[in-house]
């Protein structure tokens, strides 16, 4: 039987005060930061078996570096709607760790956007983007902007106030933003083009999730969601299991969710069920793609509408309630913590057998434990989407040198570093005798990456 935190008792006393003071010292100078507490929990409970047989990292105080961002900006985002009114919001950028290269993560536009949001996602953004094996640092941003019932015109004004002060921290070898919650394709142009416009320079590479016909790379759209399921097809292998033939449980109907449900499609599962903030959808024959995608992507309306085309679906509100469809494996691709301990059980009652985190720490604590001690296979947010921030960072390489590769080229490539984010994830469990926990692969495998460089840049 695994735990979450096994070996956390067996390790020595002096690594033990040291993770603890770390840990104690985030609680208090970053107080009523819940999801930034949360990811910074989770991170050092597993690592303390490295801390104790590479002592280099505590002697050159790595913890208590990485869990501060090298740069938090806050700013005013003025805007008129409209009616004629002047709006203000507030935007966010986190630099949190340059050491692999210029930070990189998304922008998310949603009202629960905060100090804590954005710091627990730039926490997460370091170690998967050094698991993606790409030169990106770990960074993320965005707004308490809620896009939902805006007109186009006031989603273009807002973004162009946003990045009239984002330009000031980013660019091609600096910072380079992409989409999250809230931002996709439309926002990365609108965003561009006021970039594009007070620099004077066309910088493809200062953005990442960009349209085809601005330098965007073919498959970033799809990346996260297929990458999802590479990885979780790897995993299904590596345990005599198949997708094919099993049902599938997938929260949202955004970008993540609608590429991991098509893949998983295009493999043989059955996808069931889908969802919005609202309430989900279950269809028993199957979800129908097609409609998804065009309520979703191009009417941007919500997901209850399903049903009125295909009356045998049933809509039920409160989107939690998903998590008690019975499947075989579920997909949480929403939001954070949407899977609490609760719905854990309910999962794990129903028979799941494997579950892969596409949204950022979608599972509660509680619930990842509840998932490892019965043995049910689990992706860990930071190896399972990497996908996504993997192809922006071709995207930055097609841009540098001004190639466009193809959609299978980059399929392909997006496939191997799927593959090779598993395998490292295993070996890094199986080195600290933790095997099988990939939560703890995917946090060693990812921290000791960004540790090593640390100490090769010395303390600056
Ligand atoms: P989208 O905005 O495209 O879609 C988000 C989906 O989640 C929508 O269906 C939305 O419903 C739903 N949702 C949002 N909040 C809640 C909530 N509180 N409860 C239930 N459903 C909710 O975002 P993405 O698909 O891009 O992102 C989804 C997740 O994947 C996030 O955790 C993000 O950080 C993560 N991620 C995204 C990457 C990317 O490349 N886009 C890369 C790596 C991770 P509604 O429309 O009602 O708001």
């Amino acid at each position: 039987m695994q735990t979450f935190e096994k070996d956390f008792t067996k390790v020595e006393d002096s690594v033990q005060q040291y993770v603890t003071s770390v840990h104690k010292k985030v609680l208090d100078k970053n107080p009523n930061e819940n999801e930034f507490h949360q990811a910074v929990g989770d991170l050092l409970h597993t690592i303390t078996p490295v801390l104790q047989k590479h002592p280099i990292y505590i002697k050159q105080n790595i913890l208590e570096r990485i869990v501060e961002p090298e740069r938090f900006i806050s700013f005013r985002v003025p805007w008129i709607d409209d009616s004629g009114n002047v709006q203000v919001n507030r935007g966010f950028r986190v630099q949190f760790n340059s050491a692999l290269g210029p930070y990189k993560g998304g922008l998310r536009f949603h009202p629960s956007v905060n100090n804590s949001i954005i710091k627990f996602l730039g926490f997460e953004q370091i170690f998967k983007n050094a698991l993606t094996g790409q030169p990106i640092g770990g960074g993320k941003g965005g707004s308490d902007f809620d896009p939902k019932g805006k007109s186009d015109t006031e989603i273009m004004r807002f973004c162009q106030s946003f990045m009239s002060e984002l330009a000031n921290h980013i660019g091609p070898d600096i910072d380079v933003p992409a989409g999250d919650i809230g931002v996709g394709a439309r926002e990365i142009g609108y965003l561009f083009g006021q970039y594009k416009k007070m620099k004077g320079r066309y910088e493809a590479g200062v953005l990442t999730g960009k349209g085809l016909n601005f330098n965007g790379s073919l498959a970033r759209k799809e990346a996260t969601g297929y990458g999802t399921v590479y990885f979780l097809q790897e995993m299904l292998k590596d345990h005599n299991m198949d997708l094919r033939g099993t049902t599938v449980v997938v929260s949202g109907s955004g970008n993540v969710s609608i590429y991991a449900m098509e893949k998983a499609m295009e493999l043989g599962a059955k996808v069931v069920a889908c969802s919005d903030s609202d309430g989900y959808i279950y269809d028993e024959n199957g979800i129908n793609l097609k409609t998804v995608k065009r309520l979703k992507e191009v009417e941007r309306t919500r997901i209850a509408n399903y049903i009125a085309e295909h009356p045998n679906a049933v809509y039920s509100e409160d989107c939690t309630g998903i998590w008690s469809i019975p499947c075989d494996i579920a997909l949480p691709c929403a939001t954070q913590n949407e899977i609490d301990e609760n719905a854990a059980n309910n999962l794990v009652f129903n028979g799941v057998r494997a579950i892969a985190e596409g949204a950022n720490m979608p599972c509660t604590h509680e619930a990842i434990s509840i998932f490892l001690e019965n043995n049910i296979l689990f992706g860990p947010a930071k190896a399972v989407n990497a996908g996504g921030v993997a192809v922006s960072a071709l995207e930055m390489s097609q841009n540098s040198s001004r190639v466009s590769w193809s959609f299978n080229e980059v399929d392909v490539k997006l496939k191997a570093i799927m593959r090779k984010i598993y395998h490292d994830c295993v070996e890094a469990a199986d080195e600290y005798n933790n095997s099988g926990n990939l939560v703890a692969g995917a946090n060693i495998a990812g921290f000791t990456k960004v540790a090593d460089t640390m100490i090769s840049l010395g303390v600056i």
